[in-house]
């Protein structure tokens, strides 16, 4: 672990002593301030006033009791949160998950880290995240649109298009959020399309959205590769997870001439000698909402499926983690640099363990972090956001151009801010110290609230 600046260790002791048991959060804290040391040496006075301590705290957190009833009639109950955690550069902005592991302090992490992934896209949003501990594998699409409309019930009060701008996140798709907002329509009666990012085309979403994260995560390791004169054509890349973010990836790396040599589900990873086909992996996950096991029963010969191991222990030159939280381990991390590795692009929220970043970095394996890397996806969200507002339609290359464009930029600042800071290429200091500066900036001018 990179040691914290010592005028700094004691805004993370109180952050670790106010939010006891909260271990990811304490996580993503300790990473951004370990960033920070460098910028208070070289401005102090983004030290005063409690501002970094304000920046830990969250403006508001909003947990509340979800009611629903299954398909038997019995009566489930599961908790809703909203952690609406800084609003300095606009309305909070954030996802919504769904999934059994869903606590405060994962909700707080996430949070967090948008603030800075917001603050990266140069576009107005805050930062907020919000989910619930519902399990939405197994349930039917009444028992899904039940709960959807539940959560609704409590959260619609606290959102707005100039508050609160939730999208999708973990299990939370296009099909959820479409519930959702019919729900917050009949609520309110009205038609406020700028109150949820992820929409349907039909009804106030954007083009190129579902394929914001991924593709955008892709464009950022492009160019970070293309930096060193280097390129995905060619390359052998394993991405983990199968969900949206994950889909989107090996798309737009196999638009970039790379073969996708592995994905994987929570119940195991698959590999494919022939590289692995798209389509077949959509139709499993998308349409027919199946496990990614099924995938070697359907494509046969070539195909494998694996549920003891780790889809790390598949070699690649580039690693696009894009499932969860510390899904890649130190021991992970180490397997791939053995294999030869040169770069990591976290298409999820901080996918690699801190031991697994410490990896990377000491093998001088290029590094995407999370909070760079998968700004497309909220970018986007924004730029759905401006297409509501001026009630217009663009079209897909339109969308496409900005994504692109956006994360270029982003790419490029944090390269800026790492090289100014006197770290060249440590583009976790580059992330962190850009996203701080510019939310720095605005609470300040915003004086002590
Ligand atoms: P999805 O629900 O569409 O997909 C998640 C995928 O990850 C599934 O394949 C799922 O498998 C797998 N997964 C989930 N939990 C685990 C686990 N504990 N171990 C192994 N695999 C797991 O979610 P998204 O693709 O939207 O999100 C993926 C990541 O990207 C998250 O970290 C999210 O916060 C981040 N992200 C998403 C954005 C978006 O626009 N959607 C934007 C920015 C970041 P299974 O089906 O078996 O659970």
């Amino acid at each position: 672990m990179t040691k914290i600046d010592e005028k700094l260790e004691p805004i993370l002791d109180e952050v670790l002593r106010r939010n006891a048991g909260e271990t990811e959060f304490h996580q993503a804290v300790r990473e951004v301030l370990e960033s920070l040391g460098r910028v208070v040496a070289k401005h102090p006075d983004y030290a005063e006033n409690a501002l970094i301590e304000r920046i830990c705290e969250p403006e508001r957190q909003i947990i509340f009791r979800v009611p629903w009833i299954d398909d038997e009639g019995r009566v489930r109950i599961n908790r809703g949160f909203r952690v609406q955690f800084n609003s300095a550069l606009g309305p909070y902005k954030g996802g919504i998950r769904f999934h059994p592991s869903v606590n405060l302090g994962i909700i707080k992490f996430l949070g967090f880290e948008q603030i800075f992934k917001n603050a990266l896209t140069g576009l107005p949003i805050g930062g907020g995240k919000g989910g619930s501990d519902f399990n939405p594998r197994g349930r039917s699409d009444r028992e899904i649109m039940r709960f959807c409309q539940s959560y609704m019930l409590e959260l619609h009060r606290h959102i707005g298009e100039h508050t609160d701008v939730p999208a999708g996140d973990i299990g939370v798709g296009g099909r959820e959020i479409g519930y959702m907002f019919g729900q917050y329509k009949r609520l309110t009666n009205r038609y406020e399309a700028g109150v949820l990012t992820g929409k349907g085309l039909s009804y106030g979403g954007s083009r190129a959205r579902k394929e914001a994260t991924g593709y955008g995560a892709t464009y950022f390791v492009q160019r970070m590769l293309e930096k060193r004169r280097l390129g995905f054509e060619g390359k052998r890349v394993v991405v983990s997870g199968s969900g949206n973010v994950a889909i989107y990836t090996m798309e737009k790396v196999l638009a970039f001439g790379g073969t996708v040599v592995a994905c994987s589900d929570s119940g195991g990873y698959v590999t494919d000698e022939a590289g692995i086909d798209l389509d077949l992996v959509k139709e499993i996950k998308e349409v027919r909402r199946e496990r990614i096991s099924e995938y070697a029963r359907l494509k046969g010969s070539g195909a494998h499926y694996l549920e003891k191991g780790s889809v790390w222990d598949v070699p690649c030159e580039v690693a696009m983690p894009s499932a969860t939280q510390n899904e890649l381990s130190g021991k992970d991390a180490r397997v791939l640099v053995e294999n030869g590795v040169i770069a990591v692009g976290e298409g999820a929220n901080m996918p690699c363990t801190p031991e697994a970043v410490s990896v990377f970095r000491e093998a001088k394996v290029l590094f995407a972090p999370g909070k760079a890397a998968n700004a497309g996806g909220v970018a986007t969200s924004a730029l759905e956001m401006q297409q509501n507002a001026s009630r217009d339609s663009w079209t897909f290359e339109q969308t496409e151009g900005r994504l692109a464009e956006i994360m270029g930029n982003i790419h490029d600042t944090c390269a800026e801010t790492a090289e100014e800071y006197g770290a060249p290429d440590d583009y976790v200091l580059g992330a962190n110290i850009a996203g701080f500066v510019r939310v720095a900036e605005a609470m300040r001018a915003l004086g002590v609230i």
